[in-house]
């Protein structure tokens, strides 16, 4: 099998507020300019890279707003978000879950930092991805995959190297337990210092590794450092992993849906008419309601 080469090692973009809770860096589509079908089906990463919040009593975040035509994957890696739905959902992921929600015919939802992390303040470090889905799903009834770290797929790393957390697919045999709507790959690597891991990817799966904390040299060449994102080219399918020091990975690698890309604000779907269709019903009402 060939190696999946590597396109480029990306160091964080400047970051952006989004709302008042999340200071993120975009990797991609906005970030590099990137190509909307590029790292398809993720649509968007955007990393808050670990900071510092001050404790207070309000909590910070992001206020109402819609998604329709994705699913949004919140990842905490420090700290706690809470989210609350139009449809009366809610619910708060801490320190190593997952919140997948699948937004799909569309809800209105807000994002905050939740209670009691705000009091206290503290590290805070997330990723929310974009997934998108095939046309035929998009206007999937909304819904949620709460997966805390206890239920991720868990494979065991030789020589006592670390851990893979499989949220979605299979890593050497170990489901994670993520539904998705088309073929996904994402897993957590925990690895330690001077441990070496490989990936068994098909070629034709886009992929990228975001470096969440230490550092890893990719296919015995590139050394990337905490918050650099390696983007890898289509024309292999392995990749291999050694921790320059101990280190978390995030790995993301799905089939590309390879239909039209109509994008616009929290909108995604395959046609502009569509998007104003996604308008019109949010001025209907057709979202449902929620107090801010
Ligand atoms: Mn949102």
């Amino acid at each position: 099998m060939a190696t999946k080469t590597i396109q480029q090692i990306l160091p964080p973009a400047p970051p952006h507020m989004v709302g008042d809770g999340f200071r993120v860096h975009n990797f991609f589509p906005s970030g590099y300019n990137m190509d909307q079908q590029r790292m398809s089906p993720f649509f968007l990463l955007d990393y808050n890279a670990k900071i510092d919040f001050p404790g207070r009593d309000t909590p910070r975040g992001v206020g109402v707003h819609p998604h329709r035509g994705f699913e949004t994957v919140t990842i905490s890696y420090h700290g706690k978000v809470a989210h609350h739905d139009s449809y009366g959902n809610s619910g708060t992921i801490g320190e190593g879950d997952v919140q997948w929600m699948t937004a799909g015919s569309g809800v209105l939802h807000k994002e905050y930092h939740d209670a009691e992390y705000s009091r206290t303040g503290g590290p805070f470090q997330m990723v929310q991805l974009w997934v998108n889905l095939p046309a035929k799903d998009k206007m999937t009834q909304p819904k949620y995959q709460a997966i805390t770290a206890a239920q991720m797929g868990r494979y065991q790393l030789p020589g006592d190297g670390g851990i893979v957390e499989v949220v979605a697919g299979t890593f050497n045999g170990v489901k994670g337990p993520a539904f998705t709507f088309s073929p996904i790959e994402l897993y957590n690597i925990r690895i330690k210092k001077g441990a070496s891991a490989t990936l068994d990817l098909p070629a034709n799966f886009n992929t990228g590794i975001l470096v969440v904390e230490g550092a890893v040299k990719a296919n015995e060449t590139g050394v990337a450092p905490a918050d650099n994102f390696i983007l890898f080219n289509n024309d292999g399918e392995n990749i291999s992993l050694y921790a320059e020091e101990d280190s978390v990975l995030l790995v993301l690698s799905g089939e590309p849906i390879n239909e039209p890309i109509a994008a616009y604000g929290p909108f995604l779907m395959n046609t502009h008419e569509e998007l104003q269709q996604a308008y019109d019903d949010l001025r209907k009402g057709k979202f449902g309601v929620l107090e801010d």
